[in-house]
């Protein structure tokens, strides 16, 4: 009976194993072509300066509207993307869009008023291919200063090979490209890692975020990241801003920058454009 039993629900699994692979494979394949088929775009979150509440630049963050899957959410293609090694392709391509929109933001405004635009760069990016010649290659040839753009990696990207991704950094840092450190908080890294690694901010993880003003723990370590961000001379970012105390509180402890639903949710180039204005 038991074995009965063992047998059954070994199958059951299997096939529901089965099922979560068939679609995965499904979802690599309609990735596979969906720039080209215009299903993938860009949308632009605004960045808030915490001191005047003025909007300096935006995340682009990539969204998929699939015909029969709907809206797939970059938590799931982003993953499928990176397994599959698809990403060398459409990273490529959301530098290049990115940059380009960039470019034509802020027409007739001071330069000094001009925003930047923060790309997501994958792990597996950063250790494949040449990304400081990917980089210079799009700036180029969007006509974009290359203070005007900044790179978003994760802790864990870094940390895997800190040795190649200093290096890396190095390199992109010359070039006049702004590297920050997303998700801080979440990777177990801690904050030694910001001696050895050449990053220019810190975006401390909406987790952290979330309960600041309840959170006694949340709060001490949000400050602790600040100061000590700091006192290495890094920018700090504050993401998933929802609610006007949060901002406030962050400001009073010294938070340079944030980013949230309060501030704005992400919109088109042409709609964060007209905000600019
Ligand atoms: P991320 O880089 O940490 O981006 C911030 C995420 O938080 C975005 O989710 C954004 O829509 C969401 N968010 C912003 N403000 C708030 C808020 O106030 N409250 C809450 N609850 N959420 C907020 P999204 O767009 O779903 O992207 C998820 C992740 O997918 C991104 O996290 C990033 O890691 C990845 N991703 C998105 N676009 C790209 C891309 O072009 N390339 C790569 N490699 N990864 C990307
Ligand atoms: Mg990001
Ligand atoms: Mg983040
Ligand atoms: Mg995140």
């Amino acid at each position: 009976q038991a074995k009965m039993a063992g047998k059954n629900c070994y199958r059951f699994y299997s096939r529901a194993m089965d099922q979560a692979v068939e679609r995965r494979v499904r979802m690599e394949q309609e990735l596979r072509g969906a720039w080209e088929r215009g299903e993938l775009s860009l949308l632009y979150q605004p960045i808030h300066r915490l001191s005047d509440r003025k909007v300096v630049g935006a995340e682009a963050l990539l969204r998929w509207q699939h015909p029969q899957l709907g809206s797939v959410p970059p938590s799931v293609f982003i993953d499928v993307a990176e397994h599959s090694g698809l990403i060398e392709i459409i990273g490529p391509q959301v530098l290049r869009t990115a940059c380009a929109a960039a470019a034509r933001w802020g027409a007739g405004l001071a330069p000094s008023d001009l925003p930047f635009v923060s790309v997501n760069v994958s792990a597996r990016q950063l250790h494949s291919g040449d990304l400081p010649e990917l980089v210079a290659g799009c700036l180029r040839d969007a006509g974009l200063p290359a203070s005007r753009l900044h790179l978003e990696l994760t802790e864990t990207a870094v940390i895997s090979d800190e040795a190649h991704a200093s290096a890396l950094l190095s390199k992109l840092h010359r070039a006049g490209v702004r590297v920050w450190l997303d998700d801080f908080g979440t990777g177990f890294s801690g904050l030694s890692h910001l001696r050895r690694v050449p990053v220019d901010g810190v975006k401390i993880d909406r987790s952290f975020i979330a309960d600041l003003q309840r959170d006694p723990d949340d709060l001490a370590l949000t400050t602790a990241i600040i100061a000590m961000a700091h006192s290495l001379g890094i920018t700090v970012v504050a993401e998933g801003v929802e609610k006007e105390a949060q901002a406030d509180l962050l400001h009073e402890r010294g938070c340079d920058l944030a980013q949230g639903y309060w501030f704005g949710y992400p919109m088109t180039s042409a709609e964060f454009d007209q905000l600019l204005r």
